[in-house]
């Protein structure tokens, strides 16, 4: 996870403090430190996320290419997953990490939109689906890629229609799991989805046409 270890947001199924309008600048170390990692830990695939940082004026875009460019360098086999946040919206963020080549970029979209207000207070799904767009828009070769949590009070006709809206939006991996609370502090677990009713998920991202997709109680965003 780069950017600082406190985020600008506030999501109800999410441990990491809020940054209180703290900011530091991107530390430029940070791009030697995971160099390093990877070399150390002979790691073929890495997934790189953040916290959102609103106060940086392209949200952290460059960093994340920054990322990107240096471990191709040191090691052009890598595979490179990033997570980003999204950029509250700017097409240009975008564009800055797509022309890095990630092999996969990668948003999640994380819940049903009526429940955002509660989950992803200040975040919003039309601009969520418009970074996977505007991702999908600018590197057709790149598979795209987005996740969300079940178990936070939403239907199953809900899920069905984020399946839909995602693949409509040029999304070519989905992943579905199980919100499990990881603090007393978040929102509460409102039902633990039952086998079946993940399999039905599945089955509606194969008819849709995804290339990828996992559903299932631990499948978890960096799972395929
Ligand atoms: S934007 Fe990401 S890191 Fe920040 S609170 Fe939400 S889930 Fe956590």
């Amino acid at each position: 996870m780069i950017l600082g270890r406190h985020c600008a947001r506030n999501c109800g199924f999410c441990c990491i403090e809020n940054n209180k309008g703290i900011f530091q600048p991107p530390d430029k170390d940070e791009l030697l430190r995971i160099r390093e990692a990877v070399k150390r830990l002979g790691a073929r695939k890495i997934v790189i996320t953040s916290v959102t940082r609103d106060d940086l004026e392209d949200g952290g875009a460059g960093h994340f290419a920054d990322c990107i460019n240096i471990l191709r360098e040191t090691n052009p086999e890598l595979k490179i997953e990033v997570l980003v946040p999204d950029f509250q919206g700017r097409a240009e963020s975008v564009e800055t990490v797509i022309a890095a080549r990630p092999d996969i970029f990668s948003h999640n979209v994380e819940t049903v939109p009526r429940l955002y207000a509660d989950v992803r207070p200040m975040s919003d799904y039309k601009r969520s689906l418009s970074v996977i767009r505007n991702a999908k828009k600018k590197a057709q070769d790149t598979d795209i890629k987005s996740g969300f949590m079940v178990g936070l009070g939403e239907t199953e006709a809900e899920v069905y229609s984020v399946i839909e809206d995602l693949r409509r939006s040029g999304c070519d991996i989905v992943t579905i799991g199980q919100y499990l609370r990881p603090d007393s502090k978040c929102l509460e677990v409102k039902e633990f989805v039952t086998p079946e009713k993940f399999e039905r998920f599945s089955e509606q991202a194969r008819k849709m046409g995804f290339k990828e997709y996992s559903s299932s109680p631990f499948t978890r965003s960096s799972y395929i």
